[in-house]
């Protein structure tokens, strides 16, 4: 039976949030009957997003509020 888990894919301080915050990814992992074939990957979050969501100011993509920032892309 395959497998969905969420891993932690990036650790970045969030200067919004004043913390460290992790991007995270859900892979869905094959049945044991087929080995060959790679994770792949659902869907990603940051750790704070539902928190950021319920501001009242525009923080990044990941809380649904400005598709125009991604801080997990900045360095
Ligand atoms: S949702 Fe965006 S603003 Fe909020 S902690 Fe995560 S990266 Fe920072």
């Amino acid at each position: 039976m395959a497998e969905k888990h969420w891993e932690t894919i990036k650790v970045q301080y969030c200067d919004r949030a004043g913390c460290e915050v992790s991007l995270e990814a859900e892979f869905v992992y094959p049945a044991e009957f087929m080995p060959d074939q790679p994770a792949r990957l659902l869907s990603k979050r940051c750790s704070r997003g539902l928190e950021c969501n319920m501001w009242n100011s525009m923080t990044c993509v990941w809380a649904g509020t400005n598709p125009m920032r991604d801080p997990f892309t900045q360095k």
